[in-house]
């Protein structure tokens, strides 16, 4: 069962603290289209002496939640030991932490314990924004012969105060789709969030870049949870969030006008890049100049008056500011390289006369 056009539905709570709290959360869910039950049942917290989860015995609760209402379960494994005491449970799907994707020695160990099983595994994203590390975890499982793979994007973690808990750098997670692209790729809004007033927006978003499901922490009671307390929603706040996303189609089916606007695109694009090879061929005429009459490469004054000339042609054509800037700053770099390769072939002729 999922949700609408395919998107996969994971919920449950952060971890699990009881077979009461469980097994309410169950029932309250259970008509919402999951696809799996989560619950930690061992935590990975930041700081010694805060709750670390339950430990073995809550396996025996996710069972339970299985047989009564029919869910597929899964949970985080960090350790040998771990995944020993989950497969033995018959655990249906298990995830890797944000904090132990980001240590390959782990991830080595984990995926040797797990060496050749069928189950499927979700690697969440490193908790810092490395996406070689991020794929390096799948290629260590996939080197184990473990091939039923999954992405979760949880977002980074930063220093500096943002909005959300983490920093959802939605283009790594692009970049990941694209080099990835038969992994399914679920989004995580809750660890991204922080708070439960964000989950609906970051959601939302996450389905129009086309994720292909959403990870969404719930609980009977967060009020009173143990762990993320702030970013879990009651079964009615995750029905209402489910109630009020937009699932558009995921997939165009060859469609006559949008055909004919991506035409148009196409050829815009041929003559943007004409012009900007015609553009930097008079960088290198500059570049030529420049290294005639000894003059040096950035000229401020020029510059300023050529960012905000454009910035303002730009806005006549309704493109915003931030936009025209950064183009022009991206051009304008590149005009940069070409006149240095100039002026640097200048200094190697020198050093050989
Ligand atoms: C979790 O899913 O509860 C969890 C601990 O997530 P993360 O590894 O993304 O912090
Ligand atoms: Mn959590």
């Amino acid at each position: 069962m999922n949700l609408h056009n395919n998107v996969q539905l994971i919920a449950g709570p952060c971890s699990a603290e009881s077979r009461q709290q469980l097994l309410s959360t169950a029932e309250q869910i259970k008509d919402v289209g999951l696809d799996y039950f989560r619950a930690g049942i061992w935590k990975p917290r930041t700081r010694p002496n805060d709750f670390e989860g339950v430990g073995a015995k809550g396996l025996d609760w996710l069972v339970e939640v299985r047989e009564k209402f029919g869910f597929r379960v899964g949970t985080e494994v960090a350790s040998t030991k771990h995944v020993e005491e989950a497969i033995r449970a018959e655990i249906d799907m298990l995830w890797i932490g944000t904090r132990t994707t980001a240590n390959p020695f782990l991830v080595e160990e984990i995926s040797q314990a797990l060496k050749g099983a069928k189950i499927p595994i979700m690697i969440k994203n490193p908790i810092n924004p490395d996406l070689k590390l991020w794929i390096g975890a799948f290629e260590r499982f996939k080197g184990n012969n473990i091939n039923d793979l999954h992405a979760i994007h949880r977002g980074f973690s930063v220093y500096e105060k943002i909005k959300y808990r983490n920093l959802p750098n939605w283009q790594l997670a692009i970049d990941f789709k694209m080099q990835m692209p038969q992994t399914p790729l679920y989004c995580d809004p809750s660890h991204i969030a922080g708070k439960r007033e964000y989950i609906l927006e970051i959601s939302q978003k996450a389905l129009d870049l086309r994720f292909d499901g959403l990870v969404i922490e719930t609980h009977c009671n967060p009020e009173k949870a143990l762990t993320d307390a702030a970013q879990q929603l009651t079964p009615q706040q995750l029905k209402e969030v489910l109630g009020k996303l937009v699932f558009r189609r995921r997939i165009d089916a060859n469609e006559e006008e949008l055909n004919e606007y991506r035409e148009q695109i196409d050829i815009i694009d041929c003559n943007l890049v004409e012009i900007l090879g015609k553009r930097m061929k008079i960088s290198e005429k500059i570049g030529d100049y420049k290294k005639r009459n000894d003059l040096t490469i950035f000229q401020s004054v020029r510059w300023d008056e050529l960012l905000q000339k454009n910035i303002d042609l730009a806005q006549k054509e309704n493109l915003s500011e931030n936009f025209a800037s950064q183009l022009f700053k991206l051009i304008h770099q590149e005009s940069i390289n070409i006149q240095e390769k100039i002026l640097s072939e200048k200094i190697d002729e020198k050093n050989k006369s």
